[in-house]
């Protein structure tokens, strides 16, 4: 049977990162569905559609790795797409404290979901959407952390 995994995740935007972990996903998983989180009441600095334009460029030639979004709990998407593999990234040890609650909550909610983290690779582990956000606002160049294939300028903010 197809192993396949969910990658949930704001992506706001998507980073080296990100990609790392997608592709490193496919070693362990035969498709890997990159699921962009949609909070309708949470202001994102890209749109929905230009997180998810970003993605799909980034996986253009990789049939393997789908793009979606959902809104609402992750469990609930796991529940409705038939998917039991939550795939996340642990940079840090905040990062393990936050995906650990996480990990159990989803488990306590939907007790055939499986979390698998995998541990950023030394050379990623500083990279966060939130520190691209800062270069971006203040007019720097961020493409050393993002997707080779990307030219974030090509995307830019609502
Ligand atoms: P969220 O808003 O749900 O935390 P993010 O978009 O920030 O989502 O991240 C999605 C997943 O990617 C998380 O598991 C996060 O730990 C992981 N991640 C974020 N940045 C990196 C990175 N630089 N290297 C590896 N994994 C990362």
């Amino acid at each position: 049977m197809e192993k396949v995994a969910v990658f949930p995740g704001s992506f706001d935007p998507f980073t080296v990162g990100h990609e790392s972990i997608a592709l490193r996903g496919l070693t362990i998983f035969d498709k890997i569905i990159v699921a962009v989180g949609f909070n309708a009441n949470k202001k994102s600095y890209f749109s929905l559609e230009q997180r998810l334009a970003i993605i799909r460029k980034v996986f253009e030639n990789e049939p393997r790795i789908e793009v979606i979004s959902y809104e609402g709990l992750t469990v609930e998407l796991c529940k409705k797409i038939k998917v039991n593999n939550i795939l996340r990234g642990l940079r840090t040890s905040a990062d393990f404290e936050f995906e650990r609650a996480v990990g159990q909550v989803n488990k306590a909610m939907l007790h055939e979901v499986e979390s698998v983290f995998l541990l950023t690779t030394p050379e990623h582990s500083s990279v966060n959407s939130t520190v691209i956000r800062d270069i971006l606002l203040h007019n720097g160049d961020p493409s050393q952390f993002l997707p080779r294939s990307i030219n974030i300028k090509e995307f830019l903010p609502r």
